[in-house]
């Protein structure tokens, strides 16, 4: 099946590595796990219209596609090394248009890809409307996964990066605005940065770990369920950007940054004590990491806001994220 097209995407994608014994091009891939490591798996599919906008560039897809799935091994604290990619084209669409999508989104993928000597191995490309699931496999040293369960109370809840800048890009590419700031929100959704070197970094630091996919609410969520603990976050504290600030209000900007999805940054937990540390630790690499609350007994995540008072989730729209 599609051939030319499955020869393209090898091409583009071309990545030495020892632990591949077999690649793209016989029935299955054969590949090494190094010894005492465990394989982390993770898969990941995006449809068009669902996960990303109408008329997102093809390399912009090809990046995201496999960002989103490093990023569950950057939460993982998981190293990266091989991807599988199952690829669906309408078939409304000609050959050669066909062609140049292919070719712009595995260079997309490939972007990524190369800077983490990610090898992709195999695949499925099949006929129906425009879907990208990528799997990817990575490395960890066995019992030292980072892992959603194990917050502790008293713990400190950290977060990278800034929060609430990719669904601020969404709202800001629907209705088709363009300066400069508009267009930093919007390269946030099209080609987040999946955080692998802090999941590294994190590995026998952190309690509790995620990446923030559905939104900060949702996902500390998770963690507590998980740990069977309860969560309270200062929205003074929330991490945003200039641009974000810039161009929402602040509660828009302070609702974003709670339930907005799709920012891929980090969301862990750490004994209160070793917050500093690990934070200069990060910042070393090159990636801020924001104390934004604390590990509570009880369930569920709880939102203090700038005036002391709790946040009233059925009232702000996000309360589908309330624990
Ligand atoms: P099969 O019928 O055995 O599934 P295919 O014709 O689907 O074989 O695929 C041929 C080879 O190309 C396989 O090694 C497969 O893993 C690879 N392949 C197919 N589609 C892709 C893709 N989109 N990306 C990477 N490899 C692919
Ligand atoms: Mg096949």
């Amino acid at each position: 099946m599609e051939f030319r097209l499955i020869d393209r995407i090898r091409e583009r994608t071309a990545q030495g590595r020892e632990d591949v014994r077999l690649g793209i091009g016989d029935d299955a891939a054969l590949l090494a796990v190094p010894p005492g490591m465990e394989l982390a798996a993770a898969v990941d599919t995006l449809v068009e219209g669902v996960h990303f906008p109408v008329g997102t560039a093809p390399a912009d897809i090809g990046w995201k596609a496999l960002a989103v799935n490093l990023s569950d091994l950057a939460a993982m604290g998981a190293t990266p090394a091989w991807a599988l990619l199952a690829l669906t084209l309408p078939d409304t669409l000609a050959p050669a248009a066909r062609e140049a999508f292919v070719d712009g989104f595995a260079d997309g993928f490939a972007a990524l890809a190369g800077s983490q000597r990610l090898a992709l191995v195999g695949g499925d490309t099949t006929r129906g409307p425009l879907a990208v699931s990528v799997t990817v496999h990575g490395f960890v040293p066995a019992g030292q996964a980072l892992l959603r369960a194990g917050a502790r109370v008293g713990d400190a809840v950290l977060v990278t990066g800034t929060l609430g800048d990719a669904a601020a890009g969404l709202a800001l590419w629907q209705r088709a605005e363009s300066d400069a700031r508009a267009a930093s929100l919007v390269a946030r959704l099209n080609r987040p940065t999946p955080r692998l070197a802090a999941g590294l970094a994190l590995r026998g630091h952190a309690n509790a770990c995620i990446d923030v996919s559905d939104g900060l609410l949702a996902d500390l969520g998770h963690i507590c369920a998980a740990s069977g603990v309860g969560a309270e976050i200062e929205a003074a504290l929330l991490p945003r950007s200039s641009a974000l600030l810039g161009l929402f209000d602040d509660a828009a900007a302070r609702d974003l940054a709670l339930s907005g999805g799709d920012d891929y940054e980090l969301c862990f937990t750490v004994p209160a004590a070793r917050a500093t540390e690990v934070q200069a630790d990060l910042a070393r690499l090159g990636c801020g990491a924001t104390r934004i609350g604390r590990i509570v007994a009880g369930e569920g995540v709880r939102v203090r806001d700038a005036d002391g008072g709790w946040l009233e989730p059925s009232r702000r729209g996000w309360d589908h994220f309330a624990a």
